[in-house]
């Protein structure tokens, strides 16, 4: 394992960024003395001769989309390399185990993976085949590893440059922009949430001193803005402001964005201005729903009301609030659906969603919290293990065939980067349509009016 390419680290997408968790467990390797081999497939190509050098190959997935990405390249490196152990990490490697590792790959790391892995590297070295704490195999899955890591600074030096990666376009401009975390895990248990099985409520700061590093070396790899990709933000506000003020001590002209749930940026929102003057541009938030009857099932921690106090917040402040959706979920209503898309328009919110936000349908992978749910059985179908999650059908039929629509106008709104604000109103007449009424489309985006532009990155959030 200590010739170089002998591991083999894989990133297949991290929402358009310079891929963090390659970058993490690379330095981790580095640090006790491995030379791996980073391919980030996203911007990369994945060479059949890298593929074969390497006999341990480790995949990232952080996401359900890379999941879906990293099944397709393990699948590909069994075929060229058959001898190499595969390994997942990440959020959905644990989640989805029992299934990947019946044929796809050998082993499986979820929660704070650097340990184990090391220890994984460490067992092939001394051909030991015993089961290993951490890491779930096919004789043995121990859950997810929740200790405290030894951090280090990302190795971001043999990654591709910030400039191959989503920018942060804002006053006419596209600037390269970089991507960090202080802290990992979530304090919340919201239950349709993956980070909800594997972390259960703990989260861990990473060192103020390991994030500054981080952000100083992707500075100097010419970013002039860096997104906070934490689950959330505050939740640890002392250190989100402690990072924050000193970012902008050292770096005054560097702007940020950081995810801060509905509840916190209401409690909290007392650090608001300062965020804005340290450099925040904008704030992403899960809001979800405006169905209060979908965010109790969710165990949201917010109401539609809550949500309305925050844009208005957020709008006193001047920061602007982009909220991630998920209107499609067994309880939002043909009805509420519509509310949703009347609350954007009527406040002329619309400029801040993604459209792709618009057509988000609820997953549920195995271990999902809401498998515990009394009235999960309602609604619940079979587990499709090869789509990693389980299947589930609306009461009411107008909703699937509505998501199918959405979901194929959304796709094809970000593939030909179309204007927003007509996507959203062919959205909402596809909306109205199956409630039987009717929206003139060319109306209704000359009535909205010319659209507002607002700080965003380049690539639209996916899950
Ligand atoms: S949805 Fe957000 S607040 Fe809830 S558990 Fe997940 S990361 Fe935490």
């Amino acid at each position: 394992m200590r010739t170089h390419g002998d591991i083999l680290l894989i990133s297949c997408y991290e929402l358009g960024h310079q891929p963090f968790h390659l970058a993490l467990l690379s330095a981790m390797l580095q640090q006790a003395g491995y030379t791996p081999v980073s391919v980030d497939t996203a911007v990369e190509t994945l060479t059949d001769d890298v593929i074969r050098r390497a006999r341990l190959v480790a995949i990232s997935v952080p996401m359900h989309t890379a999941l879906r990405l990293g099944q397709q390249v393990a699948l590909r490196v069994r075929t060229i390399n058959p001898s190499a152990t595969i390994c997942f990490y990440g959020l959905y490697a644990l989640l989805n185990a029992d299934y990947l590792l019946q044929e796809t790959i050998d082993a499986a790391i979820g929660g704070e993976y650097e340990g184990p892995f090391l220890n994984l590297v460490s067992a092939l070295e001394q051909g030991k085949t015993e089961t290993l704490p951490g890491v779930a195999s096919r004789q043995s899955n121990s859950g997810p590893w929740i200790k405290r890591t030894p951090f280090t600074i990302p190795a971001r030096q043999h990654l591709p440059s910030p400039d191959r990666y989503a920018r942060l376009e804002t006053n006419g401009k596209a600037l390269l922009a970089g991507y960090t975390e202080t802290t990992r895990g979530c304090k919340h248990t919201c239950l349709h949430c993956p980070i909800t099985p594997i972390y259960n409520g703990r989260f861990f700061a990473i060192p103020a001193e390991i994030v500054l590093a981080d952000i100083r070396a992707q500075v100097n790899q010419g970013v002039s803005h860096i997104t906070f990709g934490d689950p959330d933000f505050f939740n640890g506000p002392g250190h989100a402001m402690r990072i924050t003020r000193a970012l902008h001590e050292e770096f005054p002209d560097i702007t940020f964005d950081a995810t801060i749930k509905i509840e916190h940026l209401l409690k909290h929102q007392h650090l608001l201005p300062e965020l804005k003057s340290r450099g925040c541009s904008f704030i992403v938030s899960a809001v979800e729903s405006l169905n209060d009857n979908v965010l109790r099932r969710l165990d949201k921690g917010h109401t539609s009301a809550d949500i309305a106090a925050a844009f208005d917040l957020m709008a006193q402040v001047g920061i602007s609030l982009r909220p991630s959706l998920m209107p499609f979920s067994p309880w939002e209503t043909l009805e509420s659906y519509i509310t949703l898309l009347n609350f954007f328009e009527g406040r002329r919110l619309i400029e801040q969603v993604d459209p792709v936000h618009f057509s988000i349908r609820l997953l549920v992978p195995p271990g999902s919290a809401l498998l515990d749910t009394v009235e999960s059985k309602q609604w619940l179908c079979e587990l499709d293990s090869a789509a990693f999650t389980y299947r589930w059908r609306h009461p009411d039929w107008r909703m699937d065939a509505l998501h199918k629509k959405v979901t194929r106008v959304a796709e094809e709104a970000e593939r030909t980067k179309s204007n927003p604000i007509e996507t959203f109103f062919l959205i909402k007449a596809m909306a109205l349509a199956a409630a039987g009424k009717d929206l003139k489309v060319v109306e209704a985006v000359q009535e909205y009016g010319t659209p507002r532009v607002l700080p965003h990155l380049t690539e639209s959030w996916f899950c």
